[in-house]
């Protein structure tokens, strides 16, 4: 009995009257999963604030879906600001209202202790950004915070054997960055991040749309065309589907039929940079890495990912074997509160220059 009491630590009993999160601050969706819980809040990373100003509207609560609604259909007295756009952090302080009003959420008005909070960041934003991220997250009442590599956050949530002496590799396509990573014994041994992702397919899409038909559409659009009959190679049966837009020409509304092929091809570009950052990192690795990955293959995650055909273009150049991870939306979230549940195991083990 003595020898239990003696292994509750502080902390551990300060958890029970706080609660735990693991948090995906993502560029397009952020997530946070619960300790025994799951997947507790699942929102976009957007926020509407008064144009020209920081100021969140509606006291602070149009954030998220509210906020995600209006991205394109503001009145001009609004601006709809997704802050990590890019990968990077282009706002701090919009971020630091967003993360403050979801930890806020979770955290609820009832816990005595501000939670512990594992945060993933992508692997590609500065020092001075990561500061940012940690102290919004202060800032919004966490008690503990951990930043953890996003591609880490991601292998853990797939289930790959990073810890080991084997080496795996996560591919994780989101909506402004595409992180590729090769793990072996819990760090990276070689990883890249690139500004391109599902964002930039959407832009494509745009783009081709302008270039040859003089259809102006949005961004949602874009985005419902890529994921209703976008595809990275050919499919068994070809789609088509019906778009609205602005005609360049007249300025008026139009609609038209676009076919699965022409959005394949306009979406040679953003895929070829990220099958590019692939076979990079593959050709960084050590021999004994490579060796591995043979038998090992590729995981991807992200939303990306869920691109049709994105296993099989990368799987013929790299000539390893691709799997999609379960639910690759959800993937990091999940892997953040695996993390939080052996933080005290891998704190010391897993590289982490980001703890404060
Ligand atoms: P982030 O981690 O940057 O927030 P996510 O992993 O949440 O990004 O992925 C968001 C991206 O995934 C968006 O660009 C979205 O359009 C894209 N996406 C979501 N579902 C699909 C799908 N079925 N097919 C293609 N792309 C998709
Ligand atoms: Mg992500």
């Amino acid at each position: 009995m003595l020898e239990t009491l003696k292994n509750v630590s502080f902390e551990n009993l300060l958890g029970w009257f706080s609660v735990d999160m693991g948090i995906d601050l993502g560029t397009c969706n952020t997530l946070v999963a619960v300790r025994g819980e799951g997947i507790v809040l699942n929102e976009p990373s957007v926020v509407a604030v008064k144009k020209g100003t920081n100021q969140v509207l509606n006291n602070g609560m149009a954030v998220g879906w509210v906020a995600k609604e209006m991205l394109g259909k503001t009145p001009g007295s609004i601006s709809a600001i997704r802050p990590l756009k890019d990968g990077v952090i282009s706002d701090f302080e919009i971020t630091e209202a967003m993360l403050g009003y979801f930890i806020r959420k979770v955290n609820g008005r009832s816990r005595i202790f501000g939670p512990r909070v594992v945060i993933s960041v992508p692997s590609g934003i500065t020092a001075v950004e990561k500061r940012a991220v940690f102290d919004s997250a202060e800032r919004a009442g966490a008690r503990r915070i951990y930043l953890v590599e996003e591609p880490v956050a991601a292998a853990i949530g797939a289930g790959l054997p990073f810890a080991e002496p084997t080496a795996s590799m996560i591919v994780d396509i989101g909506g402004g960055t595409t992180e590729v990573a090769i793990m072996t014994l819990g760090g990276i041994a070689v990883c890249e991040s690139v500004r391109t992702a599902g964002d930039d397919m959407d832009e494509a899409i745009i783009s081709h749309l302008k270039k040859t038909y003089n259809l102006m559409i949005g961004e949602q659009t874009a985005e419902r065309i890529k994921i209703e009959i976008g595809s990275a190679a050919p499919m068994d049966e070809e789609r088509s589907m019906e778009v609205r837009g602005r005609d360049m020409i007249s300025g008026l509304p139009r609609k038209m039929v676009i076919t699965s092929e022409e959005i394949r091809e306009a979406l040679q570009e953003p895929l070829s940079a990220i099958v590019d950052t692939v076979t990079r990192t593959l050709e960084r690795a050590e021999p004994e890495l490579s060796a591995d990955l043979v038998n090992n293959g590729i995981k991807l995650a992200g939303g990306g990912a869920l691109l049709r055909g994105c296993d099989s273009i990368l799987s013929t150049s790299t000539g390893l074997e691709v799997f999609l991870a379960d639910d690759p939306l959800t993937c990091v979230a999940r892997g953040t509160a695996i993390y939080l549940e052996n933080l005290d195991t891998w704190k010391d083990t897993l590289q982490n220059d980001m703890e404060y």
